[in-house]
Formats: structure tokens, sequence, C-alpha cells
């Protein structure tokens, strides 16, 4: 029988194969954490889980070229006999890597089919590799697909939403997500990121539907929630996004060593409360929570897990 859970826990073993280089921080054992805090913590037992299909090809080419999805088909064969083929600096690919891809956009777009259709309320993937920074045309800083994107896509195609937001808490500015969707009006994106700092983006962009807050380094928790509460949330009130969608990236904690802000476990909660208060004012309490940076994995454990804890109470 299943847990009688609102919150459906999306993962795929395939997203355990994928591997990018020895000893590069976006590694297996970030989901293998992630697991291990929710199985201790109990939260495991009362979640709905799902296994991630596959991503279709149409689904991915509502938010990437047609040359992108080639040449990481193309990586994929050349990687297919061993070993790792780089896309850039910091992204490569082995020979899993394609089929972790496929079952992370995936994951996204189940989690929309199941808060859409009224399966559950909210629903967090955990998967890998992440996505917030491949762009339409391009893979880079550790993602090869725009996970989030595919599933904001796939619900506004498929479900003819009008109005969605998505809210970006990762240390880094989701700039793919960012250049997928600027030029759409259906899509909000509200985010803050260190800056200045990788990738260098989102100060530009700045529009009334892209409110990216830039943070210095060192800034905690009482200037994250300032800038949530300053400029994230009334942008969200005006727009009234029939769903939320988060790029949950956990690499803005204070023990992540990838990045220099303070973030702490409290925030992280302290935040899905406020993404919940907009998703039951607005959106009939429908969020997507899509996994995406977060490299010290106590920390990331716990802070996915008091994220997990917001999403599941009443
Ligand atoms: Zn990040």
């Amino acid at each position: 029988m299943r847990p009688a859970s609102h919150t459906a826990f999306i993962s795929h073993p395939d997203c355990l194969l994928h591997e990018m280089d020895f000893y590069h921080p976006e590694s297996p054992a970030r989901l293998k954490a992630i697991e291990k805090e929710l199985s201790a913590s109990g939260l495991m037992d009362k979640l709905r889980r799902y296994q991630a299909p596959l991503a279709t090809i149409g689904q991915l080419e509502r938010v990437h070229t047609q040359e992108h999805i080639a040449r990481l088909q193309a990586a994929a064969s050349r990687a297919a006999s061993g070993g790792f083929v780089y896309l850039d600096p910091d992204t490569a690919m082995n020979r899993h890597s394609l089929g972790a891809a496929y079952r992370a956009a995936g994951a996204a777009v189940l989690a929309a089919d199941l808060v859409i259709g009224g399966t559950v309320e909210n629903a967090f993937c955990s998967i890998r590799p992440p996505g917030h920074h491949a762009e339409r045309g391009y893979p880079m800083g550790f993602c090869l697909f725009n996970n989030i994107a595919v599933a904001v896509a796939h619900a506004l195609e498929t479900h003819a939403l009008q109005r969605v937001a998505v809210v970006d808490f990762d240390v880094h500015h989701g700039n793919g997500t960012e250049d997928i969707f600027q030029h759409d009006p259906r899509v909000m994106m509200v985010s803050t990121f260190q800056h200045p700092f990788y990738p260098y983006s989102g100060i530009a962009g700045r529009s009334e539907r892209m409110v990216n807050i830039p943070l210095p380094a060192g800034s905690n928790g009482k200037v994250f929630r300032k800038a949530v509460d300053e400029f994230w949330l009334p942008a969200l009130e005006r727009f009234e996004p029939q769903m939320l969608f988060v790029s949950a990236g956990f690499d803005a904690h204070a023990d992540d060593e990838l990045a220099s802000l303070n973030l702490v476990e409290d925030d992280y909660a302290w935040v899905t409360e406020k993404i919940k208060e907009v998703a039951r004012a607005y959106a009939g309490k429908r969020i997507v929570s899509v996994l995406e940076g977060g490299y010290e994995l106590a920390a990331l454990g716990r802070s996915v897990a008091a994220h997990i804890k917001v999403l599941m109470k009443p």
C-alpha cells in the first residue's frame, strides 16, 4: 500500500552511473547522501516513491535545439567504449551519462504530470546530472539537459497552463533557464545567487519576469531572506503563478566549499514555507522541486531533508 503522503520522491538508479571524472564534486555520492539522510530521519518511508521514466526527444526538443541533442548523442557514442568525453572544462560524459540525463529530465516531466494530475500536491526529483546551466543550444556547468525547463515546457504545452514560476535558490545563476524562457510571457523566474561568480550572468537579463537578485560573497540567511521578502514574493504575488517549479540547489550552504554564501538548513526550510504559501494562494498547492547543486554531502542530505519535510507538511 502506498503511504498517504502528498509528496512524491522521484529518482532512478541510472542517475548513479553517470560520472564526469574521478573526484568530480558532482558525483553519485550526492544522491546516496540524500537517500541516507531521508532514511535516517524517517522521511523516506512516508514519501511516495517513483522511478523516473526516460524523457522523450519530443519533450527535450521543446527547450533544446536538435543540434544540442545530437551533440550529446554523439558524445555518448564516443564515450561508449569507456572513459570521459569533455563538453567543457567542468562538464563531461561517461557511457552512462546520456541515459542518466534522459532519466533526470524524465523525472521532472513525471513530477509535473503527477502534480498537475492531482496524484500528489508536490514532488521532489532526486536526480543528476543537474540542469539549470544548460541553455537551449549548449550543455555547461555540470548540466546536460535543462531538467526543470523541460518540465515547465511540458506543463505549458500539454496541460495548457498560462503562468508558471521558476524559483531558483542555487548559489549559481540559472543562466540556462533564463536563456530558454526570457522571452516567454508565461514564465517568471525568481532567483538569488552569489555574484560576481560563475556563470557571471543574471545581471543584464533582469526584467519584470526575470527577477534575479545577486548576493555578495559572505551573505548569510538574513540577507537571503530579505531578498526573498523584498523582491521574490511581491513579484510572485503580482504574477499569480498557476504552478511553481523549484531549482533546488543547496550549494549556498555555509559548509559548501564550492561557493561562499552562508545559508543553513533553517533557511531552506524557511524559503520552502514561503514557496508553499505562494503555491497555496495561487497555484492549488502545486510545486515541482528538482535537485540542482549541493556538493558538501552531509549538508546536502540535511538541507534536502529540511526542504522535503516542509513540502510534506499538511
Ligand atoms: Zn550551483
